[in-house]
């Protein structure tokens, strides 16, 4: 299997639906250059359109989805603040949170924010979470569906017709580009693209009463009065830079960051709330021969904050680190056994790209 790196920063060819140019820059590295001359002033204009479009139709202009961490704070905060809308929040709590993410998430209530929090019972987000691990190698697939689905349920009970999320991932750090140019979409692409064959499959096989699906069933029942919502990224509307989302979440958030390092990473300002995040992160790893580091390190490199070099140091140093720590703790959320747990990890580690040396499994290839 022949892997390459962009040549700007250290996203990997594996990456999926990722693209390069002719001079192996990848698609992230791409849309960075282009936002130093796009015309923000117009995706303001679109912006101030579509808020005029939503506002003032009900008790909420709209509906935010937050964490507690940088990226949905930071968006909560100016919409309120700067566009003067009136927003709902909303989090899905994650299993096995962590105690950092539940005080960020109280300190940005307490700053000053109307918020639901959605807890699905927790046997069957493991329920769903523990397929998608089993068949899928994902670390919290069923918490992933219900950042959807919930979201939209709880849009339809307060007659909210406008959706933010906060960056659009494909566009911002690799992947599709179908959405660079278009900010706005309907309940037909989220089911299409972020529910995909993956979750058809989930929740054919989970053995969980219909009733009990409510969080995490994609509303079909309700595309009528649905049909109107308008979702979108606020990463559309101006230049994204997950550092400064920090810091303003920091002033003005009180989110705080981790007094440790993370598994996996050099940073500790992000994705904090959740145990079942690192092992997210190292599957990612396993499967596709890229982890946490190479995507922290390539949003630094894109925000000239760090040289190529020192990255390919960082992602040497972090990449490979697995969450051992945790395992037995995956393996009691899962309710497995840790040999289980570890034929599991060890099934989705890509065998083209890794090999296993002393119980741990090390790459075949050198970043370059
Ligand atoms: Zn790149």
């Amino acid at each position: 299997m022949s892997i390459y790196w962009c040549t700007n920063c250290l996203n990997a060819s594996t990456r999926p639906r990722i693209t390069f140019d002719e001079r192996g820059w990848c698609n992230a590295c791409q849309w960075m250059e282009e936002k130093k001359t796009l015309d923000w002033g117009k995706r303001q204009d679109q912006l101030a359109e579509l808020i005029s479009r939503h506002k003032g139709r009900g008790q909420y202009d709209c509906l935010v989805a937050v964490s507690g961490g940088k990226d949905g704070s930071y968006v909560a905060h100016t919409l309120k603040t700067r566009y003067g809308l009136k927003p709902l929040c909303i989090t899905v709590r994650p299993p096995l949170s962590l105690d950092i993410g539940e005080a960020n998430l109280n300190a940005f209530i307490n700053s000053g924010f109307e918020h639901l929090l959605v807890s699905p019972d927790t046997t069957v987000m493991r329920e769903l979470d523990k397929i998608g691990f089993l068949h899928y190698g994902q670390g919290y697939y069923g918490w992933l569906i219900s950042i959807h689905t919930a979201v939209l349920r709880i849009a339809e009970k307060f007659g909210i017709s406008l959706v933010f999320y906060s960056e659009d991932g494909e566009v911002e750090y690799g992947g599709s580009t179908e959405k660079r140019y278009e900010g706005v979409y309907g309940i037909d692409y989220m089911r299409k693209v972020y529910l995909n064959e993956t979750y058809d499959t989930v929740m054919r096989v989970a053995n969980v009463d219909d009733r009990d699906l409510y969080w995490f069933r994609f509303p079909e029942e309700m595309a009528n009065s649905l049909a109107d919502i308008e979702v979108t990224h606020f990463s559309f509307y101006e230049n994204w830079d997950p550092y400064r989302n920090y810091l303003v979440a920091k002033e003005h958030c009180g989110l705080a960051e981790n007094e440790e390092a993370v598994v996996g990473t050099f940073t500790n300002f992000a994705q904090n709330d959740q145990l079942l995040a690192s092992l997210h992160y190292y599957l990612m790893y396993l499967k596709f021969g890229f982890g946490r580091a190479t995507q922290d390190a390539g949003i630094e490199i894109r925000r000239g904050s760090m040289s190529r070099a020192q990255a390919i140091n960082l992602v040497n140093l972090y990449d490979s680190q697995a969450p051992l720590d945790n395992y037995q703790a995956y393996a009691d959320y899962f309710d497995i056994s840790l040999e289980e747990f570890e034929n599991t990890v060890d099934k989705f580690a890509n065998k083209e790209l890794f090999e296993k040396v002393d119980g741990s499994w090390r790459p075949k290839f050198v970043v370059s």
